[in-house]
């Protein structure tokens, strides 16, 4: 098992992309902590699927735009597991509105959860991240190209997670940390399903014509966990089926 003695915290796991990532980094050897807002039967199934893979695992409700909450989920789980070598920033809401039609309060909310919480975690993480810790963000493909209008919101909220990658490569790379990002596609979850309104436009910008699954970003966070990428950072890792291409 790659990760073998690891503990992770995987923000927004009971569904989706987080919930796929929490479950593979536990195939994959590591003790998880995820965070939900308002799902505790799905964090708790997922954490149960977790515990029968042989690993420890614990749900936390923690909104993330509530910075107490956010520092209090990571520092419960070190408290937990003894440790922390992995934070998956994943909690995220989506958001689609005319510039026109979007509120202060829409401003707000968005950057909170999708920037301000990133950045919350991240400092409180930092705190107990050792050699070979990895905090591992999930943007969007929306950075590199905007599908359609009505995007500026949301991609404002996860290109701030570019430069916010970018500098704590700087900061954390002498502690023997590694900061990357993942860019998804469209990949098939509750907030984006391959048959939603959007979904037609957006599979025919995939080179393959079709979505993605949580599990093939899984899949790129749990690259990204091991041991073995230490000298990947500062970098954008695209699973994004050539979205931008
Ligand atoms: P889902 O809506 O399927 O799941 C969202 C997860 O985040 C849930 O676990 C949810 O918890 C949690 N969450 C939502 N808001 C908060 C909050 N305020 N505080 C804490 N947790 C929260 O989303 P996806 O799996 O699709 O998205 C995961 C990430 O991937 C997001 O950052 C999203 O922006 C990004 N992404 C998704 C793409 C897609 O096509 N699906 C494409 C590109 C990026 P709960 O169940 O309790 O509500």
């Amino acid at each position: 098992m790659t990760l073998d003695g690891k503990v992770a915290l995987v923000t927004g796991g009971s569904r989706g992309i987080g919930a796929a990532t929490a479950i593979r980094l536990a195939e994959d050897g590591a003790d998880v902590a995820l965070t939900y807002q308002n799902n505790a039967e799905l964090a708790a199934g997922v954490v149960d699927r977790i515990k029968a893979l042989g690993r420890r695992a614990l749900a936390i409700q923690a909104d993330s735009a509530d910075a107490a909450a956010v520092v209090s989920a990571v520092d419960t789980a070190v408290a937990e597991f003894g440790r922390l070598d992995v934070l998956v920033n994943n909690g995220g809401v989506g958001f689609v509105g005319p510039l026109d039609q979007t509120s202060l309060e829409d401003i707000d909310r968005v950057l909170a959860v999708n920037v301000r919480g990133v950045y919350v975690a991240t400092q409180a993480a930092a705190r107990h991240l050792g050699d070979g810790g990895r905090v591992i963000t999930i943007g969007s493909c929306v950075s590199d190209r905007v599908p359609g209008p009505g995007m500026s919101l949301y991609a404002v909220s996860k290109t701030a997670l570019l430069g916010l990658t970018k500098g704590l490569a700087r900061e954390l790379g002498p502690r023997g940390i590694t900061v990357n990002i993942v860019h998804p596609g469209p990949t098939d979850t509750d907030m984006n399903p391959a048959d939603g309104p959007y979904a037609a436009d957006q599979r025919s910008l995939t080179v393959f014509d079709r979505y993605g699954s949580p599990s093939e970003v899984a899949a790129t966070v749990s690259f990204l966990a091991r041991p073995e990428s230490k000298y990947v950072t500062a970098a954008t890792v695209s699973v994004d089926g050539g979205h931008a291409a």
